[in-house]
Order: C-alpha cells, then sequence, then structure tokens
C-alpha cells in the first residue's frame, strides 16, 4: 500500500480533506480554505508541499503606477506654476 499524508492548510495549518500519495503529483492547484476563505496556489511531489507565491499582485502594481502619475503631474503642474511666476 502506498502512503498517503493529509494535506495540510499553508496558511492556518489545519487538515483539508485532501490526502496526497507518494506518487501524487500537483501543479499549481488552488487550495481552498473555507476558514481562512482563502485561496493558496501549491505544487506538491515526493509528498511535499510547496506554496507557489504569485508574481507581484497587479492591482498593487497599478497603485504604484498611479501614485508615481499623480506625482509627476504634481511636479510638472508646480514647475509650470513657477515658469509662469517668473516670467511677469
Ligand atoms: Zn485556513
Amino acid at each position: 500500500m502506498k502512503q498517503t499524508k493529509w494535506v495540510l492548510r499553508p496558511v492556518c495549518g489545519s487538515k483539508t480533506r485532501n490526502r496526497i500519495r507518494e506518487d501524487t503529483v500537483l501543479m499549481n492547484f488552488p487550495l481552498y480554505c473555507p476558514k481562512c476563505r482563502q485561496e493558496t496556489l501549491i505544487e506538491v511531489k515526493d509528498l511535499r508541499l510547496t506554496v507557489i507565491k504569485e508574481p507581484a499582485a497587479e492591482p498593487m502594481n497599478l497603485q504604484m503606477m498611479q501614485i508615481l502619475g499623480s506625482a509627476a503631474f504634481l511636479y510638472t503642474a508646480y514647475n509650470r506654476e513657477e515658469a509662469v511666476k517668473s516670467s511677469r
């Protein structure tokens, strides 16, 4: 009989109803935890579970772009005002 192991949730460490066998291979498997209401991408190989970190979240990058964008806009507006002042 093959060795099996319960999948533990990487976030809170509680048991899931999923079991893996020693020959189970999972790739980019979204493991959902109803307790944390979170989905975690995992990888399973040789009874080992790895949490996959997704590349930097898109909304964060977008927010940064907006902050940088508005900062650049304010700087330009300030410079324009200064130019107007000095031309008087
Ligand atoms: Zn959880």
